[in-house]
């Protein structure tokens, strides 16, 4: 096929008044969330979309700035110019042309997942297939895709212990598998926060909890001691998984706190590419690897996460915290992964249930939004991702410059 266009729109959706979050040490101040769509035309006239990861980690390698602004002008300024009027026979040859140019690593990983699942969503479009179902021929295993996926809702951060705990009771009711939340009021509060929780839901839901906040906290980031008791702990109360409670790149820091507390541990959202997630997977030390199809270049270099883990001690459940375009993406993928089914279901705040605050972009970028209701999620079947992406977003959430979030440190 002949690439003729490569476009990206950088959307803004506002959160007025901004939201106060308190953690030991600090506040974390969230004033919008931002989303960048990309778009890729061939020359019969195919269009396919992909939602970009456009990390602030990532646009921080590269530019002074490290908004998604940034990651569009690199789009526009030189990934266009790179895959326009070229033909390719595959989805890899776009690969191999990217990475000729000299972008840093993650940059680079996710401009690469976007041009991946949009291919994807043309070449599903072009031979009438779902996504799952070209990923099923890829893939050297055979495996009935499984379209009915369970979800976890992904919420809670910073608030009182009771907060979470209604949270949580709040999303029970929707029949999610499990509720995530991030951690970060101290030790003992953290502590009463998951006996509150798990007293609220029972043994209905699972408790998975998001420890990146512990490393987040200026000098107040719990030391290792800390962490492995509060990790040894939370087995107490039956917790699902603890994510990222060291920093991500300590994958022997990981390994002796997987050993020292035998408590499941889940990781690989800020690897910056499938081979780093391969490798945090070799470890042992991941009982839940978090590969993302808009991170790690896509549906092919996920796949390849996805083979690797089989057969392994490790599952594959995909981190996502976006929009219900990248959420679709990741649900594919899924699909296709025998041993692999949970998908995380980032909670905003709308008039039906509670979650973080709102985002409605997430929802308002399809024709049809996913109906969550019974916590569950229907991979669509129809060609490509299966979704019409609802274009009146490029000027109903024009951008909005400047940080979506600020974290403030309380003075020593
Ligand atoms: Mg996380």
């Amino acid at each position: 096929m002949k690439i003729t266009n490569v476009t990206a729109h950088a959307l803004s959706s506002p959160i007025r008044p901004a939201r106060e979050h308190e953690f030991l040490g600090g506040t974390r101040k969230i004033l919008k969330r931002d989303f960048v769509l990309v778009t890729v035309e061939t020359a019969d006239g195919e269009i396919g979309y992909a939602p970009a990861g456009a990390s602030s980690s990532a646009m921080r390698e590269y530019f002074d700035g490290a908004t998604h602004r940034n990651f569009v002008e690199v789009i526009d300024d030189v990934i266009e110019p790179t895959l326009e009027d070229e033909v390719i026979d595959d989805v890899t040859a776009a690969h191999d042309l990217i990475d000729d140019i000299n972008i840093p690593g993650f940059l680079r990983s996710q401009i690469i997942s976007a041009i991946d699942i949009a291919l994807h969503d043309i070449i599903g479009k072009r031979q009438n297939a779902p996504i799952y179902e070209l990923l099923l021929e890829q893939s050297d295993v055979t495996a009935d895709p499984d379209r009915t996926l369970p979800l976890y809702a992904s919420g809670g951060m910073y608030m009182p212990p009771e907060g979470y705990a209604e949270e949580a009771a709040g999303l029970a009711e929707y029949g999610f598998e499990g509720y995530k939340y991030r951690p970060g009021l101290g030790p003992e509060e953290d502590l009463r926060t998951i006996r509150l929780i798990r007293e609220e839901v029972g043994d209905e839901m699972e408790i998975m909890v998001d420890a990146h906040t512990w490393w987040k906290m200026g000098d107040k980031s719990y030391s290792p001691d800390q962490v492995r008791e509060l990790t040894s702990k939370f087995q107490d109360y039956d917790v699902y998984w603890v994510e990222e409670p060291v920093e991500p790149e300590a994958h022997s820091a990981y390994q002796e706190l997987r050993e020292a507390t035998g408590t499941p541990l889940a990781g690989g959202e800020s690897e910056e590419s499938p081979q780093g997630l391969k490798r945090l997977a070799d470890t042992g030390a991941v009982d839940f690897l978090q590969g993302d199809v808009r991170h790690h270049r896509g549906f092919t270099g996920c796949g390849d996460v996805v083979e690797h883990c089989e057969g392994a001690d490790v599952t594959f459940v995909p981190h996502h915290f976006g929009t219900h375009l990248g959420l679709v993406a990741n649900a594919h993928l899924v699909a296709a992964a025998p041993g692999s089914e949970l998908l995380e279901y980032p909670v905003f705040e709308t008039s039906r249930h509670p979650g973080m605050y709102p985002f409605p972009l997430a929802e308002d970028i399809l024709e049809s939004p996913f109906d969550v209701e019974g916590g569950e999620l229907t991979v669509p079947d129809e060609p490509g991702l299966g979704v019409d992406v609802n274009l009146d977003v490029l000027t109903e959430y024009p951008y909005e410059e400047g940080a979506w979030t600020e974290f403030h440190y309380d003075e020593a």
